[in-house]
């Protein structure tokens, strides 16, 4: 179930630059982000291509269906 990452060009800063979930937009700075793959995109003639992250298990948009519908039914 790998979903599609978005396009970097497009990305928040946040995102783009790892502060924050690429998915949900939840923030990283005082977790651990998991590597979610590299988003490609171009401005211009410009590589915008980044690694970016999403949350480690039990953060935002990584906790199981059931928390994230307790605790953020309407995030994610
Ligand atoms: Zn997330």
């Amino acid at each position: 179930m790998k979903r599609e990452l978005p396009d970097a060009a497009s990305l928040p800063r946040p995102r783009y630059s790892g502060w924050a979930c690429v998915w949900c937009g939840h923030s990283l700075m005082n977790v651990m982000g998991v590597p979610a793959g590299r988003a490609h995109g171009w401005i211009g003639a410009h590589d915008m291509s980044v690694e970016v992250f999403q949350c480690p298990p039990g953060v935002g948009c990584a906790t199981g269906p059931d928390e994230a519908a307790l605790e953020h039914p309407a995030e994610c």
